[in-house]
């Protein structure tokens, strides 16, 4: 009944009449699309000027452009006899056909913006053209010219003025309540096109202010424009790049530009994208590019991109989007993808090729040796490890150095290409995070993140980041320069905190070290119950070592899986240890520390809260990791002695000149060059990247400033 009787209701409303809008209603209409805010009409005004091969463009804004927007250029100027049409939709001097969209490079060509703007706003144009003795005013209101345009005293070019925006537009109007906003958005927009147009002189002033906001003198280079618009700290990390390609089947385009290293960073990325000389946005790319830097920046930091490309006219449809804000390209998906790798590629050269390629042999990555000398230092380090128990290997007495570790550790590039070293790393780091597992997700490794953010202090971060590495004052200090001030800064507590930071941001997306020899966790557990037993921790009572190794091992079996997947560190199922994670990219730790590390995990992590066992984890992954001191103790302070081999204690003085182990003395000095080498090439260049400092370093010691340079001279000797 009652579907019915409203089923009537329907029936009998009437079909309202169709009428045809008002011209004046649909101009407005149209107008409010083009013209979306202040800043699209200065967009407009400027892109006219630079049509009109302008040299110089200044801006003048009152009320964030609501008010005032006045835009004046040294252009061609308009001719007289073109001013009655020059406000009504559809008229325009750079574009005559259809086909002539195909090859347009002027920035305008639809005719619509000056028209558009009458509709909303009152518009006044001042020009002159060349070879005139004086110019004109006009003025014009919904397309058409308000009176006969007067004669007027004029410089070159042309300056138009639109006032009272959006006057019939009340809604329109209230919505833009912060001017400052608005005139942010315009500042911005002028911005862009005076990085991209470096020949010609911007400058942008607000009503009532005596300064400009904006200005380039339209002589400099890029990055002076961009000096003096987003400031150096911008300006100094600036690296160039090019990309290009030519082959159709997959997109025919050349690009230029300048992106920030990763010595910079910032709250939001800055995109600066030209196409064609037209200021677009395009979505895809930014992201791209985005998560190139977020394998590199600290998590939160963001980078300034610059990039101009150009690609035939016929691949970019200009035409799709009322402001022409957005393009669509053809192949969009290739250029993407080429001018990503680009920026991966360059960013891996500006900063860390640069530190990694000069290095000498790394423990563990021996394996991919370059040079002869690495050759043999590696066959040096391999011939000394007979195929015995790692337990007999491992060097667990510092009074008896007799083994290393160096041959479990082989670095393994994911994908197998080994001899492309860092790149294929970051490369591979690059790919994980565009498909991050879900897992990485976890709130509790969000919130320990957070903490490190929040417990960030401010002055040591400035510290860290623009030090200077002097070089290594005793065994854990360095010497650094900041400014003019001297620090000495605890390394092993730097590198460790540093490790942790960088589990933390890796978790769940490492790449492995895989062990090529993989040592069985029971024996790693004996020899630490040994070095326990030394430092008087295990006796007797506590029960046979054997069995505690035995708990211990099968506590850890119940966790292998979380180990691997979250920490990237693998225990196969017959308990031998064969992935570690890459924590920091080219770096290995050091293996004597392996057992040490097994021992921790099984005792020390809290295996009670999701959040307690990853912290825990994670710090005892960064004090493996950490830069220690080598176990063996450093030949060019301890002198040979310590590396005489004792045959019975009395034995020792007539022993002295047959039985100095040659070969661990040269080990150690390797180990100690080689750690002193990572300390200065990948540590520092990595806490500049990386650390957040916490509070507490303020004062426990890591950092010590010293006063007195006269007391540094002994050091300064030493480096
Ligand atoms: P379009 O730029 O799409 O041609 P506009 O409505 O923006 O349309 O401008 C209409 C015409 O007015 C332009 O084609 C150009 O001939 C002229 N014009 C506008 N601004 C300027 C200027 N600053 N200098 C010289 N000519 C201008
Ligand atoms: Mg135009």
């Amino acid at each position: 009944m009652e579907a019915r009787s409203m089923d009537a209701e329907a029936c009998s409303v009437e079909a309202p009449p169709i009428r045809r809008l008002e011209e004046s209603v649909v101009n407005r209409i149209a107008a409010g699309e083009v013209i979306q805010r202040p800043f699209s009409a200065v967009k407009e005004l400027v892109e006219n000027s630079l049509d009109a091969s302008s040299s110089s463009i200044n801006v003048y804004i009152k009320d964030g452009g609501l008010k005032l927007i006045q835009v004046s250029d040294n252009g061609h100027g308009i001719r007289y006899e073109d001013l009655p049409i020059l406000c009504e939709r559809h008229t325009t001097s750079k574009l005559t056909s259809y086909e002539d969209l195909k090859t347009i490079s002027s920035l305008g060509f639809r005719g619509e913006a000056l028209a558009s703007m009458t509709f909303v706003a009152h518009v006044t144009v001042t020009t002159i053209t060349e070879g005139q003795t004086h110019g004109y005013r006009a003025s014009y209101k919904d397309g058409v010219l308000e009176q006969e345009p007067r004669p007027c005293a004029a410089v070159k070019g042309t300056q138009i003025m639109v006032e009272n925006l959006f006057y019939n537009m009340a809604a329109r109007r209230k919505s833009f309540k912060n001017l400052s906003d608005e005139y942010a958005r315009i500042l911005d927009v002028i911005s862009r096109y005076a990085i991209q147009k470096i020949n010609v002189s911007f400058s942008c002033k607000k009503h009532g202010d005596s300064t400009t906001d904006v200005h380039t003198t339209g002589m400099g280079s890029r990055i002076d424009a961009i000096r003096s618009i987003y400031g150096p700290s911008v300006a100094r990390e600036l690296v160039e790049i090019t990309a290009s390609d030519d082959d159709i089947s997959r997109s025919i385009f050349k690009m230029e530009g300048l992106v920030s290293s990763a010595n910079y960073s910032a709250k939001k990325t800055t995109m600066v994208l030209f196409i064609n000389d037209r200021l677009v946005e395009c979505s895809p790319l930014k992201k791209a590019i985005e998560v190139v830097y977020s394998a590199i920046l600290p998590k939160a930091s963001k980078p300034f991109i610059y990039m101009s490309i150009v690609l035939p006219s016929e691949h970019v449809d200009v035409n799709i989007h009322p402001t022409k804000r957005e393009v669509s390209l053809l192949n969009q998906e290739s250029l993407v993808d080429t001018i990503q790798n680009a920026v991966e590629a360059k960013l891996m050269h500006s900063n860390t090729t640069r530190i990694f390629y000069t290095q000498k042999t790394l423990p563990g990555i021996s394996k991919v040796a370059n040079t002869e000398e690495e050759e043999s230092l590696s066959q040096k380090l391999e011939t000394k490890l007979p195929n015995v128990p790692v337990r007999k290997i491992v060097r667990t007495d510092s009074s008896n150095p007799a083994g290393r570790m160096h041959a479990f550790l082989q670095k393994k590039p994911n994908g197998g290409q080994e001899a492309q070293g860092d790149l294929v790393t970051i490369r591979h780091a690059v790919r994980q995070r565009r498909n991050p597992k879900e897992t990485a997700d976890l709130t509790s490794i969000h919130e320990l993140m957070d903490a490190v953010d929040r417990n960030t202090h401010s002055g040591l971060l400035d510290i860290v980041k623009d030090c200077t590495y002097v070089g290594m004052a005793d065994n854990t200090s360095a010497l650094v320069q900041y400014k003019t001030q001297l620090y000495l800064v605890n390394v092993v507590k730097l590198s460790r905190e540093l490790m942790y930071q960088q589990v933390i941001r890796r978790f769940a997306h490492f790449d492995a070290l895989q062990l090529s020899n993989p040592p069985p966790i029971f024996e790693l557990l004996l020899i630490s119950l040994d070095e326990e037993e030394r430092s008087g921790l295990w006796d007797e009572s506590d029960g046979p070592k054997e069995q505690i190794a035995r708990l211990n091992v099968e506590l850890l079996e119940k966790k292998y899986e979380m180990l691997k997947e979250y920490f990237c560190v693998g225990i196969d199922q017959q308990g031998n240890l064969y992935n570690l994670p890459l924590v920091l990219d080219q770096y290995t730790p050091d293996m004597d520390r392996l057992p040490q590390f097994v021992w921790t995990l099984t005792n020390d992590v809290d295996w009670d809260t999701e959040k307690g066992c990853f912290e825990s984890i994670a710090a005892a992954i960064g004090d493996f990791y950490a830069l220690h001191p080598p176990l063996l103790p450093n030949p060019s302070e301890e002198g040979p002695k310590f590396y005489q081999i004792s045959e019975g204690n009395d034995h020792m003085d007539q022993q002295k000149e047959t039985n100095i182990d040659e070969d661990l003395i040269e080990e150690a000095k390797i180990k100690w060059d080689q750690r002193e080498w990572a300390i200065q090439h990948i540590l520092f260049p990595s806490l500049k990247l990386f650390l957040k400092p916490p509070k507490e370093m303020a004062s426990d010691g890591t950092f010590v400033q010293v006063a007195c340079l006269e007391n540094l001279f002994k050091i300064f000797e030493r480096c």
